[in-house]
Parts: C-alpha cells; sequence; structure tokens
C-alpha cells in the first residue's frame, strides 16, 4: 500500500508523530462507509451523501487528468472510501493512521481520510498510484510518491504553492536548514519611491525533531509503504526529497522522459532505474551541496509567501528583535506599518519576495515584542 503523507505543516513547529507499527495482517476488515454515490468513473463511499458526491465529482475530474498527462496509465475497476481515519482493517494501527490517504492495490480501493488538508490532491496523488501500468515498476518507491505529488500539483493548482512549500522545506530541513535572508527596509527620505534598508537578518529553519538524512537513499527507500521503517520526519525528508527530482526531471525532460527511463531499465532486466540516470536527468549531482542550490532555485516567491502565510511568527520575531532595543512605543508601532520585509532563500539562485507592509503582521509583531520583553511604554 502506498500512502500520502500530508503536505503541512511547513514549518518547523509541530510535526504529530506516527505510531509506526506493522498493519495488523489478517485483522478485520472494516465495514464500508453508510452512503455512496455512483459516479461516472466508480463508486464513492462516505458517511454523507454530500461528501460521496462531491468527492465523486472529484473523482470523474480526476481521473481523465491523470490519464492524459501519465504514459502507460490506465483505468481500473476502483471504489473510494472516505472516512474519518483512513483504514483497511478494525483496529488498525499502522504507519497510515495519521496519512491523508492512501491505495490498497489488493483491495482495488482509495482510502480518503474526510477531514484532510486537500482531500482532491490527495485523491490525485492516489489516482497515480492506482493507474501506474507495469512499465512503471523499475521507478524507484519514493520517486513514485514524488511522482503522484507532481501530477497532484497539475492537477490541483489551488493546492499547489502549499503542496510544493511543504515538500521543499522538508528537502531542505532534512539537509541543513532552510535559509532565509530577511531586509527590513524603509521608504527613503530623501530619494523619492526609494527605500533604504534599515535591517537585515538571516535565519536558518528547521525541522523538529531536527533530522539529517543521506539524500541519495531516496533511491533505496521505501518511504510510501506501510511497512517502511522510516521515522515520520524521515519519510517527509524523503518525500521532499523526491518531489524535487520529479520536478526537475519534468522540467527538463517531462514526464514523458521519466517513464522512458523506466522502460528502458526494464527493457534491460534491470529491477530499478540506476540513480544515476535519474540523477542526470534531474541535471543533480551527488553531493549535498548540489541538492541545496537545487531546493534554493526550486524556492520561488510562491513557495515563500506559503511559508509566510503559514507561519507568520518567524517574520514577526524578526521584526522584533529590530524593535527590540528601542522597545514598544505608541509611535514606533505606528511606524511599523511603513517597513516592508524582503525575503529571500539564501543562496546564489535564490529569488526574493517582498512584502509591502507589515500591517498584517502587526498583533503578531506586538505579540512577538512583548515576549521578547523588552520596556514597553505607557498608553
Ligand atoms: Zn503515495
Amino acid at each position: 500500500m502506498k500512502a500520502s503523507v500530508p503536505a503541512g505543516p511547513i514549518a518547523p513547529l509541530r510535526w504529530a508523530a506516527i505510531a509506526a507499527t506493522a498493519v495488523l495482517a489478517g485483522g478485520c476488515m472494516v465495514s464500508p462507509p453508510r452512503e455512496h454515490t455512483r459516479a461516472q468513473e466508480g463508486v464513492v463511499r462516505a458517511a454523507s451523501p454530500l461528501t460521496a458526491e462531491r468527492v465523486g465529482q472529484a473523482f470523474d475530474r480526476l481521473l481523465p487528468g491523470v490519464l492524459a498527462l501519465v504514459p502507460d496509465s490506465r483505468r481500473r475497476d476502483i471504489e473510494i472510501w472516505v472516512q474519518d481515519v483512513p483504514a483497511l482493517y478494525e483496529f488498525q494501527s499502522s504507519a497510515y493512521s495519521d496519512a491523508d490517504g492512501f491505495y490498497a492495490h489488493s483491495a482495488r480501493r482509495i482510502h480518503l481520510r474526510e477531514g484532510s488538508e486537500n482531500i482532491e490532491r490527495t485523491l490525485a496523488h492516489e489516482l497515480v498510484h492506482a493507474s501506474l501500468g507495469r512499465s512503471w515498476e523499475t521507478l524507484p518507491g519514493t520517486l513514485e510518491e514524488g511522482l503522484c505529488d507532481y501530477i497532484s500539483t497539475l492537477l490541483c493548482p489551488d493546492a499547489a504553492a502549499r503542496l510544493s512549500a511543504g515538500r521543499l522545506a522538508s528537502a531542505a530541513f532534512s539537509t541543513g536548514g532552510l535559509v532565509l535572508d530577511i531586509d527590513l527596509a524603509l521608504p527613503s527620505t530623501d530619494r523619492p519611491d526609494q527605500r533604504d534598508v534599515c535591517w537585515s537578518a538571516r535565519l536558518r529553519l528547521e525541522g523538529e525533531p531536527r533530522i539529517d538524512v543521506d539524500p541519495l537513499r531516496v533511491f533505496d527507500e521505501e518511504a510510501g509503504l506501510s511497512s517502511s521503517d522510516l521515522t515520520p520526519s524521515q519519510k517527509k525528508a524523503y518525500y521532499g526529497i523526491a518531489f524535487l527530482v520529479v520536478q526537475r526531471i519534468a522540467d527538463r525532460v517531462g514526464i514523458e522522459g521519466l517513464h522512458q527511463l523506466c522502460v528502458n531499465a526494464r527493457r534491460e532486466g534491470l529491477s530499478q532505474v540506476p540513480a544515476e540516470r535519474l540523477l542526470e536527468a534531474a541535471g543533480l549531482g551527488l553531493e549535498r551541496a548540489d541538492l541545496r542550490a537545487a531546493i534554493e532555485e526550486a524556492f520561488t516567491p510562491r513557495e515563500i509567501a506559503e511559508i509566510v502565510r503559514a507561519h507568520p511568527e518567524f517574520l514577526a520575531s524578526t521584526v522584533a528583535h529590530y524593535l527590540g532595543p528601542v522597545g514598544l512605543e505608541r509611535e514606533i508601532l505606528d511606524d511599523i506599518v511603513q517597513l516592508e520585509a524582503f525575503i529571500a532563500v539564501s543562496g546564489p539562485a535564490g529569488r526574493g519576495l517582498a512584502i509591502a507592509s507589515m500591517e498584517p503582521f502587526r498583533s503578531d509583531i506586538e505579540h512577538a515584542v512583548r515576549r521578547s520583553g523588552p520596556r514597553l511604554a505607557g498608553h
């Protein structure tokens, strides 16, 4: 079975622990959800007719999209079950209890979490697993996860920034952290329409717990399998690296080019596409520095904006540091709205994001200043 690891959180801050134990083999199968709808593409079961209907519409929209984008993909007779907790067996305690969804090959069924972050995106991911033809079998397992994620960003563009930011941040966290440069600027007093940078900071965001993985193991690990003994953070790290590798291959030679590597390996009697061929197609070297440069390059303003959106506190605390020595005078607080932030992923390829006003962060900044404890002027 293959699981979809939730894209969030991007942040270093929280990460729910997964009870990592084996699936209870031979346990009782769960009973199907009460309601069902018959979509064009197949049956969807859920607790309410409304949910079944909604997911059925997504099924009808997404499956043709998957088939159009992925070479050697095919319709299989599958069902979709939407559950509170995606499970195949009663009393299941598995590495999937924290997953947003999984595809159970033997049962020909996709299980989705009703309250998942983005049920359509998860469905798109699982539909790729469910549709791949045999020629894809030589693709290393974790890269299949990267392929599923990549296709889901194409089919669910609204969810793409969040997924991409989450995956790339996980890749960065596991290979030395995500280094951001933040410049705070004010409108220039003597040069109209110009800004003066008044303060700069460099932050390193890291995962919690802090981890470090050997990136090359992405080609050996089966991070998506329930039997994998990777920790949740290691899993996220490999999903992140796999996403990056697949995205780079797709940018260079398309999904067709990735598929051709699989076909060639199969023809040569290899069980897997050799890692060197995948790295070459991705334009990546073997060194960790190559990977870090690729991660920096992949972080566009879209991903940076997503990180700021999900975790405004790091920006707020940076501004609070700047304000620290002067304290939170009412007048200074009024000036905060004039501050602008320029955030870039550090590195030669880093492209920045400009945030024109601190106004949306004002209450976070006030909180951060109060917490960091500078003197607070009256009012
Ligand atoms: Zn998956």
